[in-house]
């Protein structure tokens, strides 16, 4: 455990993995491509700034009113005569445009850093090289989207730029820790009006040994603790559950103990989405009726367990931090856009290839290690078991091919074990919601809609690509019908169907679930309570609600 002093920008309380902004993206001194001649580098330096200035426009349609100038500001400069005729002169002299486009860019920037007389112009060489990096990236085909990320993390980097905060989906983002910045800049002005408890100052030490471990981040003090202990865990805990209720304040009945029920008497339930016994019990604290999402793949991930026997403390432990409420446990789900993960990289997994059960059922031992456990701890308390990335009957006929097989195992060998866990699919494959009857006729016992996934798949739009964003509509028209129509399988077969995803966290989104006839939902702890108050105060019974207007 080691503590950090910063400076807080933005105060509050939280807890959580840190994710470190990868800076290969900001590498301002290589060029990935050759320059062509001056005429077509100029077209190309236009080409890229139109593409930049739409993508800042986005970025700024999408912000709140006090966020908008940044984007503005930005795009401004992307216009201003003296900075491109300098860009250009550069370029006629043979220099490649992205390379024209930095040394302008680094020495507005260098002007700006030497205001100190002037602390706002000061900061704003940020702005500049955000703009300019934004315009190299596109040139050198880099992607903008920096962190792909899978779970909201704490962000951690030398310092932040805005368009770093708007590259990550909203809620992705716990908590934001810098080793330099400042309290004046827009970074900081963005984490505030967010209310992402933010810290800047805390010096290069937490950066080196940072990435992928535990902090307790306490803005409201100023400081970091980085691999807290168990006790500055659960006080961290604590108090975040005593906020958040604290925050309910003068209501007459907390919103965390009203019962679940729409305006028009319809119930609903809210579950959490969780890795592990720590967050399952804040998740708890705060009103879930249940894990309705365990990412098992992060036990993995952080490096340690595995085998039977180690995965079986791993599930009782959560098990016991839901002190009785149900917790579903996904199977692994490792492939390419598993970002923490690299060990299942290659060529046997991809975004559309070996991912989840595909992978699973490639490695038989690894996967029936993890089912064992899971049956195992399924004696202990209410446990449910679920496939990811399912596609076809067959691969839900293999996986329960060797669930038959696990049993026999657990059997011969004489230990406890719940012979009657329930398994179910997620469904975040548009083929699978097509034939959801199929997989109850084959015995699958629940579904889990799991809209990241679902709605990347549908739209062909990669759910970390930020410029494919317009496409990725998890509530969109034809979300909607494969919504309905798993919603629809589930009922005529009578199994539980619930969803889960980012967007669920959403308030006005999870209307729109309440509307498609879902009652059951699995969201990020920290959203639970706002989506509380959006589906008490909504009606689920649809006479006005039909399918969005728009075309997905
Ligand atoms: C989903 O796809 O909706 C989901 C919750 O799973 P993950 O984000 O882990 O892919
Ligand atoms: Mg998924």
């Amino acid at each position: 455990m080691k503590r950090y002093q910063g400076v807080s920008v933005s105060p509050g309380l939280v807890l959580g993995q840190v994710s470190l902004l990868a800076m290969s993206s900001r590498d301002r001194s290589s060029f990935n491509r050759n320059p062509q001649n001056p005429e077509k580098e100029l077209l190309l330096l236009e080409d890229a700034i139109r593409t930049a200035q739409s993508e800042l426009e986005s970025m700024a349609s999408r912000s709140a009113d006090s966020e908008q100038a940044i984007f503005l500001f930005q795009s401004m400069l992307l216009e201003d005569d003296s900075f491109l005729s300098e860009v250009r002169s550069y370029i006629q002299a043979g220099t490649g445009a992205a390379e024209a486009i930095n040394r302008v860019g680094q020495r507005y920037a260098d002007q700006l850093r030497a205001m100190t007389d002037n602390t706002y112009l000061q900061l704003r060489n940020v702005d500049i090289l955000d703009a300019t990096q934004r315009v190299i990236n596109i040139l050198c085909d880099r992607p903008r989207m920096r962190l792909t990320l899978d779970h909201p993390v704490i962000l951690a980097a030398d310092r932040l730029m805005p368009s770093d905060l708007f590259s990550i989906p909203a809620g992705m983002i716990l908590g934001i820790i810098t080793s330099e910045g400042s309290t004046l800049s827009h970074a900081a002005i963005i984490a505030r009006a967010r209310k992402i408890p933010s810290l800047v100052q805390v010096g290069r030490d937490f950066l080196d040994d940072c990435d992928g471990r535990i902090v307790v981040l306490d803005a409201d003090q100023g400081v970091c603790i980085l691999d807290p202990d168990a006790a500055t865990r659960q006080q961290a805990v604590t108090r975040i559950c005593t906020d958040q209720r604290a925050s309910e304040g003068d209501m007459e009945m907390p919103l965390q103990d009203m019962p679940c029920m729409t305006r028009d008497g319809v119930s609903f339930e809210l579950l959490a989405n969780c890795f592990g016994p720590e967050d399952i019990d804040s998740a708890i604290q705060s009103g879930a009726a249940g894990v309705g999402l365990l990412r098992s793949d992060y036990q993995i991930l952080a490096g340690d367990t595995f085998d039977e026997q180690e995965q079986y403390f791993y599930y009782t432990s959560c098990i016991a931090a839901a002190g009785g409420k149900p917790v579903t446990v996904r199977t692994f789900d490792f492939g390419s856009d598993r970002t923490l993960s690299n060990i299942y990289r290659g060529d046997q997994s991809a975004h559309l290839g070996m991912r989840g059960i595909r992978s699973s059922l490639r490695s038989p031992r690894r996967f029936e290690a993890q089912i064992r456990a899971l049956m195992r701890a399924a004696a202990r308390g209410p446990l449910r078991i679920v496939f990811p990335m399912v596609t076809n009957v067959e691969d839900w006929d293999d996986a329960m091919k060797l669930v038959a097989h696990c049993r026999q195992n657990l059997e011969e060998r004489g230990v406890p074990y719940n012979s009657k866990v329930p398994f179910g699919i997620m469904l975040s494959i548009p083929a699978a919601c097509l034939i959801a009857e199929d997989f109850a006729r084959h015995g699958c016992q629940f579904f889990v809609i799991g809209t990241n996934d679902l709605t990347q798949y549908t739209h062909a739009a990669g759910r970390e690509i930020t410029s494919a964003e317009r496409y990725f509509q998890p509530t969109s028209k034809a979300m909607y019908k494969l919504i309905r129509m798993s919603v629809d399988a589930a009922k005529a077969h009578g199994i539980p169907v619930g969803i889960c995803g980012l967007a669920v966290g959403d308030p006005d989104n999870a209307v729109q679930y309440l509307h498609m006839g879902l009652r059951s939902f699995s969201m990020g702890p920290q959203n639970l309570l706002s989506v509380k108050k959006a589906l008490l105060d909504a009606e689920a019974l649809p006479h006005r609600a039909g399918p969005p207007q728009q075309e997905g």
